[in-house]
This record gives structure tokens, sequence and C-alpha cells, in this order.
């Protein structure tokens, strides 16, 4: 506990030792604990406190006295206010340090995973050779500025201001043109932009999605009300732009006043309504509405780490939970005997059914449904004539899985469990329970998807261990006769 007491303005020396979930440099004063935004480990600063509570607070930073060894300029003149890369200025080879050092301290911290055990079994973080431009998605608010023309760019952190950006540097580049051809549509026409406190204005959002393989664009425009002026001049400017690969332009009806971004429904103006592209050998059909991955050459190489640690022979029965638009459950489905997917979200589990469809995938089926509830119809004795899953795969959200799902799946006992996490908190946390459960972790190999950013993702492979009754009669049989396992079997009950 703090001996001293903080308050607004203080100023205080701090020497910062981690990064928060956030992105924000955390160091200690009097052993009090302060965020700060822009401050990397490593550094020493000066720092203004902003706010308290009883058990930590927030400052900013007022000047960096001795700068990380990690430090870097950023490249993007905006980084530093913008919400979305709050590690642009630390070197990329620190960031991938930082990174796989949090997956390492959450697993033997939080999971109890013995230190040794990590150092064989965590594998190389796997980063990406060119850290820009990897988004294949954006969404750009769009807002009336001072000067009373309307401009578009990312939020500041925690705030609904909007930072102009012409070309944020994790966007394909392309995208500040096809931004302009909408700027420009809109001051030819005067349409504003919509205004958060009143409700009044037009145009939202601009949302780009590019299919990387396939090189097809789509552009979708917010829209407060349903009708825009000029359809025909806005498809001719933006056609300008991308002649050929720019398929399908639509408007997307949002007239709500909260926060989410889309509406429920779109038109298309151009082209089809959606994009196609390939990711992982399989082919999605992308309309405005879609899930999709963000980062598809790091999404490969997760998604293929998962492929890899199943060791699929083409007969297992495969249960994919928190399957999404069922990227993995299709994956796999090349190489086993049948898979299930499970997704709460209904609109996702259409898509994945589409997506079996296109790819003419029939031995994959989907259930709509919270994972912890449909797994417990999977169990022994339940109403169900389902052959017991090989594999279990799970790519929870950030939470982690509910505990009633990780019991249900230890009671299917399935050969291996391919765990794929965006939270190494909470996977440490599920993998003790694992480990508790009767399952040893083989390999985890965590995965920068979102660089300059504080995220990662891991992707690990846990086996089950012979039942212990059945190791030990093995081993009894073998070589023992003296009886010196009857007190491990006691132990053994429990797993
Ligand atoms: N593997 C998926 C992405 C997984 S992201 C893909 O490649 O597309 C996590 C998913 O879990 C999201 O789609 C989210 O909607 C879903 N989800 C969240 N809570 C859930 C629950 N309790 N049961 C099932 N799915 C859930």
């Amino acid at each position: 506990m703090a001996d001293k007491i903080f308050k607004k303005n203080d100023e205080v020396t701090l020497i910062i030792d981690d990064i928060s979930d956030d992105g924000s440099g955390i160091g200690r004063s009097d052993g009090f604990i302060f965020f700060v935004k822009n401050a990397l480990p490593g550094d020493e600063i000066r720092a203004k406190v902003m706010k308290v509570t009883k058990s930590y607070g927030f400052a900013r930073m007022m000047e960096v006295i001795k700068p990380s060894a990690g430090r870097c300029k950023a490249k993007c003149a905006v980084a530093e206010k913008c919400g979305g890369c709050s590690l642009q200025n630390y070197k990329y080879e620190e960031q991938l340090k930082f990174k796989f050092n949090k997956v390492k301290n959450d697993l033997i911290r939080i999971g109890g995973i013995p230190a040794e055990e990590i150092e064989a079994k965590l594998r190389d973080i796997v980063g990406m050779d060119d850290p820009y431009r990897y988004r294949n998605k954006a969404q750009y608010p769009v807002r009336m500025g001072n000067d009373g023309k309307p401009h578009a760019g990312f939020y500041a952190g925690h705030t609904h201001s909007v930072i102009e950006t012409k070309d944020c540097l994790i966007e394909p580049e392309i995208n500040s043109r096809l931004l302009d051809a909408v700027l420009s549509w809109m001051n030819k026409n005067h349409v504003k932009a919509y205004d958060e406190e009143t409700g009044k204005g037009l145009v939202r959002h601009v949302l780009i999605r590019h299919g990387f393989t396939s090189g097809e664009c789509q552009v979708n425009l917010v829209i407060n009300g349903s009708k825009i002026p000029d359809e025909a001049g806005l498809v001719a400017l933006l056609k300008e732009v991308m002649p050929k690969d720019l398929k399908s332009i639509t408007l997307c009806p949002n007239t709500r006043n909260d926060n989410v971004i889309l509406g429920d429904t779109y038109r298309t103006i151009y082209g089809e309504g959606y994009i196609t592209d390939t990711l992982v050998g399989i082919t999605f059909k992308i309309s405005p509405l879609s899930f999709y991955q963000v980062n598809p050459v790091q999404t490969e190489k997760l998604y293929g780490l998962a492929r890899d640690y199943a060791s699929l022979t083409g007969e297992e029965e495969v249960l994919d939970l928190y399957c999404g638009i069922g990227t993995i459950s299709l994956m796999m489905a090349a190489k086993a005997g049948h898979v299930t997917g499970v997704e709460i979200v209904d609109r996702a589990i259409k898509d994945a059914k589409d997506n079996a469809r296109i790819n003419d995938i029939r031995n994959a089926e989907f259930i709509t449904g919270a994972a912890e509830d449909v797994i417990q119809t999977m169990l022994p004795g339940a109403d169900s004539r389902r052959r017991k899953p090989d594999v279990v795969v799970v790519d929870p959200p950030r939470k982690g899985c509910a505990r009633s799902c990780i019991d249900a799946i230890l009671t299917l006992a399935p050969s291996r469990v391919v765990y794929v996490s965006c939270n190494p908190a909470t996977l440490a946390r599920d993998l003790k329970i694992f480990r508790e459960g009767g399952y040893e972790l083989e390999k985890a190999t965590p995965v920068d998807m979102f660089p300059h950013s504080s995220h990662v993702e891991v992707c690990c492979l846990l086996e089950r261990l012979r039942s212990a009754k059945e190791h030990i009669e093995v081993t009894i049989d073998a070589e023992d006769s003296t009886g010196i396992y009857s007190e491990i079997v006691g132990v053994s009950d429990k797993i």
C-alpha cells in the first residue's frame, strides 16, 4: 500500500516497467500505480497526476527524463494522439519481446506453470516482416471541422474527438484517396457530417474493406437516414480512384444515438453488395455486416498453427467452440471426419453456413448458441447421438472460456484441445483448470496479430494425459509389484 496520498496536479517521477491492456505505460511512485499514455518500459518520466482512485491513478506525460532504449520515433505523425497505435513509438522488436514476456509471465504467475516448463514449451513469438499496412478493414468517423468542412480520421484514445488522418500507416495507402472522394462528394453536395451532440448531419462513418488476396474493395457509408443526394456522383468519384477493383458500394442506415457503428441493414448502390476473399484456403463472401479477420497475413499463421496443433488425420470429430464465421472449422474440415462449430451470434453462423456452401464443404455443421450451453447437450447421457469429439478447438473472446464450458470439455475428454486466445491472462487462468483436469500444455506460440497495439494472441496445444488410473495400471503391470504406487493412486483419483 502506498504511504503517500496523491492528488490531481501533483507532479511525479516514474520509471515505467510495464504496459497496460490499453497500451499505457505503468509506473509506480511510493508504491502507488500510475498509468501514463505514450510512456514505455524503461522510460524515466516526469508526469502530472490527472486522476486518482483508491488503488491507482492516471498521469499525463510532461517530460521524458531518460528514454527507454526501445524508444523510436513513430512513423505516423498523429500516433501519440490517435487511439489506434499506442506502441508505434516502441521499436518493433521491443514490442515483440514485450508481448512474448507478457504471455510468459501470465502463464507462470496466473497459470501456475513452472518457469522451466514454460521455457521448454513456449515458442518464439510470430511477428510480421512488415508491421505496416496490415489491416484490411478501416472504419473512419466523419465529423464537421471548425472550418465548416467535413473531416475523416480516427478517434483519439478514450474519446470521440476525431483526429484527422489522411494516411493511416496500418491501413492500405489507397484508403486516403477513397476518403478524399467521399469528402469531395460531400463538399460538392453540401452534405453535412453527423454530429453526436445534436443527432443531426448525414454521414457518420466510412468503412473500407479490401480482400488482400482477391484485391477486391468494398466501401460502405454509414448514414443517419436512408437516402443520400447524388448517388451517381459518389459512385463516379469512388470508381475514379479504383476503376477495376472497387466491387461494392453500399449505404448502411444507422439513426440510433449510440456507439455502435453499423446499422442492421444495407442497400447496394453499386456492384454486388459483397466482395470475396480467400483465407486459409477457404473462399469467403464478405458483406458489409460480416465479421472478417482484419490481419489476414497473421491470421494465416495463427490458424495454420491451430491446424498443425490439431494433427488431424482425416478421421477425427472436431468441435470448434466460439467459431465466428467458421474460419477455423472450415479450414479443419478438409482434414477431419466431421466438424461442429458453435457460436453465439446467429448472423455469424449464417455466414459460416454460406461459406461452407460456397466452398462445397459438406462435413461441417454450425450451431447458434452459447458454447457453455450447447456443449452440455453433447455430454455423455445427454439426449444426443453425437460422436464424442477427438479434438476441441476454442477461440473465445477476451474474457476466456466459461468455467462450465471447460468442465464440460474435461468430461468429454478429447485427446487434444487447441486453445486460441486473444488475452494471455484469461488463457493462463483457463490453462490452470485444464492442467488440474488432466491435460498437459504441450506447446504454445504467441502471434502478433495487431502490431503497434498492446494485444497479443496465443495458440496452445493441450494433450490429455492417459487417465492416471490407466497410467498406473500400465506401469504396475510393466515393472512394479511393490505397491509404492498406491500413494499416487490417491492423488490421481482427483484428476
Ligand atoms: N474463430 C473465429 C473468431 C473467434 S472470436 C473466427 O475466425 O472468425 C470469438 C467469437 O466468440 C466471436 O465470434 C463471438 O461472437 C463469440 N462468442 C462470444 N461469447 C460466446 C459464447 N459464450 N459462446 C459462443 N460464442 C461466443
